[in-house]
């Protein structure tokens, strides 16, 4: 069974463009996957399915190997299961503090007023933001803010998050802390999925990795089998990620054979074998 599965996916919106072209895509528990693409090729289409905001054209959804039934039932059970946190954290975060619209969805889910309390203290102990709970959203930092609305998302108790976009927006080091939460909130056993266009973040958090490109997934796999496949990675408007340019250019023109890494760290231990060898 899977978290998330499409099956033969297409969608158009009403103006008649048609954006997803036969979309196949299985995500299993505890997965952390990349959608790749680079912007206008659909990611954000392909998410709002995930939880029944868009309904197809054509195919299915199926969540927890139940395909989605599109009225009010179906869609609460749904987004119980999926939470969304979109791309510009101010589409979604719009109370006056910090707790209150962290305390949103679980109160809008009807629960009671100490259990929402705790769902909020806990959230936001998850994402670093303990202490901020009066604090007014708007004079929160880009981060401060993508905190919060994963917060509001962690606070519904999904067991799958998906995230468009997370890192658009912020500086590097503010890239890098939304990515290592992820990565510990996925070590906790949630099922994330982000779309990106960071070909130099993927291979660091992913295990698995989607391309995409004109409505279609054009290659899936490991981070190390999708970087590999050149010639598809060129064709979807992507580029490799630097430090396989940096192998590319020892091996090519320095005539030093260390083997192909898509990571530092990976990058960084070849590197080190090779010296080993030849010392
Ligand atoms: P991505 O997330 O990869 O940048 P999107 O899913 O946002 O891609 O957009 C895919 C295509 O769908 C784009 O050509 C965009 O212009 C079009 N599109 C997005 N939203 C709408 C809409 N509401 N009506 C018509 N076309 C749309």
């Amino acid at each position: 069974m899977y978290m998330i599965e499409t099956r033969d996916l297409y969608f158009s919106y009403p103006d008649g463009t048609q954006v997803l072209k036969g979309i196949n895509l299985k995500v299993k528990k505890g997965d952390m996957v990349a959608l790749l693409g680079p912007n206008g090729v659909g990611k954000t289409t392909l998410f709002l399915h995930f939880n029944g905001i868009l309904k197809p054209t054509k195919g299915e959804v199926l969540v927890k190997g139940e395909p989605i039934k599109y009225n009010k039932e179906g869609l609460l059970k749904v987004r119980k299961t999926v939470g969304i946190v979109f791309q510009n954290p101010d589409d979604q975060i719009f109370a006056p503090t910090v707790a209150e619209d962290v305390a949103f969805g679980p109160l809008n889910l009807g629960l009671p007023k100490d259990e929402v309390e705790r769902r909020v203290k806990e959230a936001l102990k998850a994402v670093g933001l303990e202490g901020f709970e009066n604090k007014p959203p708007h004079h929160l930092s880009g981060g401060q803010k993508k905190r919060v609305a994963i917060a509001g998302i962690l606070a519904m108790e999904p067991e799958v998050i998906v995230l468009d976009e997370p890192t658009a927006g912020l500086d590097p080091i503010g890239a890098s802390k939304i990515m290592k939460l992820l990565y510990d909130l996925n070590k906790k056993g949630i099922t994330i999925i982000i779309s990106t266009h960071d070909v130099d973040l993927v291979p660091v958090y992913a295990d698995n990795v989607y391309v995409m490109y004109g409505g279609k997934i054009l290659k899936e796999g490991s981070p190390k089998e999708v970087f590999s496949d050149v010639e598809t990675i060129r064709k979807a408007n992507l580029r490799l990620p630097r430090v396989a340019h940096l192998v590319e250019i020892l091996n090519k023109k320095d005539k030093i054979p260390i083997e192909m890494g898509y990571t530092i760290g990976d990058v960084r231990k070849n590197l080190l074998n090779y010296i080993k060898e030849k010392c």
